[in-house]
């Protein structure tokens, strides 16, 4: 009777299988194609000085718009495309995208310090990473200290002599490094000392965990942690004036978030940016 129970579950547990592999080898498919046919593209979240308003950052996200229009959130395919090495070219696009964004923005007169990207661990490992960092700001023409490579913990703690060195030839261009999704990973106290590295990022769980009982506790340590370790600390998750308040109220000085902004295609966040600064509050308090 066992047999038969275990013989039926392990067929359940293969066919389920089969399915998802079909399904993810299908999506792998149209995620080639989407981006062969530019159906991908970049969405720019503010990040803003939580005391002045000031916008301070943007963050580049990727979002994929199907043929139906619907559009597939980056958590469904950048593993997808970790996995299947299209990660590498893609990361390259999305760089090569943020920056020359990034520089429409300066012509303008309206760039904000840094554009941040998202860098996959994939990525990060390829040998020639810095070189393509390297071209995509000399052709943009956008200054080392412009570029905020977000990186997570995973990859930045991986422990590797080579990866420690290539964290420190970027600090060393001048490029900014921060780390996404701060508490979320396994970080080392000892080598997140030594960690080359500008900024630390509370993850959006802990943001959310102030209208919890527990309240703001992880935040609060998270952002002693970096101010101990000299490292500027932005939060992730903004959804309320209360999340506001309170993460200033603790010193965390930078915030991005829902109830700031939604992550907006290039054409509105210029419109955004130019009614930000132009409303009363920001200009006046950065200025004084
Ligand atoms: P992340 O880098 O931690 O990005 C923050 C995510 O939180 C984004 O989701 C953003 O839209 C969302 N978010 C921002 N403010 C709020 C808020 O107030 N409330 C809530 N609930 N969410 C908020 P998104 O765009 O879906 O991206 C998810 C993840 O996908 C990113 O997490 C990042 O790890 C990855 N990702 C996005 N774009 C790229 C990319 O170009 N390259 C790589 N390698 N990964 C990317
Ligand atoms: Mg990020
Ligand atoms: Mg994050
Ligand atoms: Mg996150």
């Amino acid at each position: 009777r066992s047999k038969t129970t275990q013989r039926g579950s392990c067929t359940l547990f293969t066919r389920q299988m089969g399915i998802e592999i079909r399904e993810r080898a299908t999506l792998m498919q149209h995620l080639h194609k989407a981006f062969d046919a530019k159906r991908l593209f970049l969405m720019y979240q503010p990040q803003l000085d939580l005391r002045s308003g000031r916008l301070t950052g943007l963050e580049a996200l990727i979002r994929w718009r199907t043929d139906d229009g619907a559009l597939i959130p980056p958590n469904e395919f950048i593993p997808l495309a970790e996995y299947s090495g299209l990660i590498v070219s893609l990361g390259a696009w999305v760089m090569r995208t943020a920056c020359f964004t990034m520089r429409r923005l300066q012509q303008m007169g309206i760039a904000p310090d840094t554009m941040a990207v998202n860098v996959s661990v994939v990525q990060f490992r390829q040998d020639d990473f810095i070189d393509y960092v390297r071209q995509a700001l000399e052709d943009s023409g956008l200054s080392p200290h412009q570029l905020e490579l977000e990186m997570t913990e995973s990859v930045t703690m991986e422990g590797s002599k080579v990866f420690a060195q290539r964290l420190h030839t970027l600090r060393q261009m001048g490029v900014h490094i921060a780390i996404d999704d701060f508490g979320t990973g396994f970080s080392s106290l000892s080598y997140l000392d030594k960690l080359p590295a500008n900024k630390l990022k509370i993850d959006r769980a802990f943001v959310r965990q102030i209208d919890t009982p527990d309240g703001p506790k992880i935040a609060e340590l998270i952002q002693q942690l970096g101010q101990k370790l000299g490292l500027q600390v932005i939060a992730e998750g903004i959804e309320t004036r209360h999340h506001w308040d309170t993460l200033l109220r603790m010193g965390c000085e930078q915030g991005q978030g829902f109830f700031i902004a939604h992550p907006m295609p290039e054409e509105a966040l210029t419109a955004w940016i130019q009614a930000h600064r132009s409303s009363a509050g920001d200009e006046k308090k950065g200025a004084v």
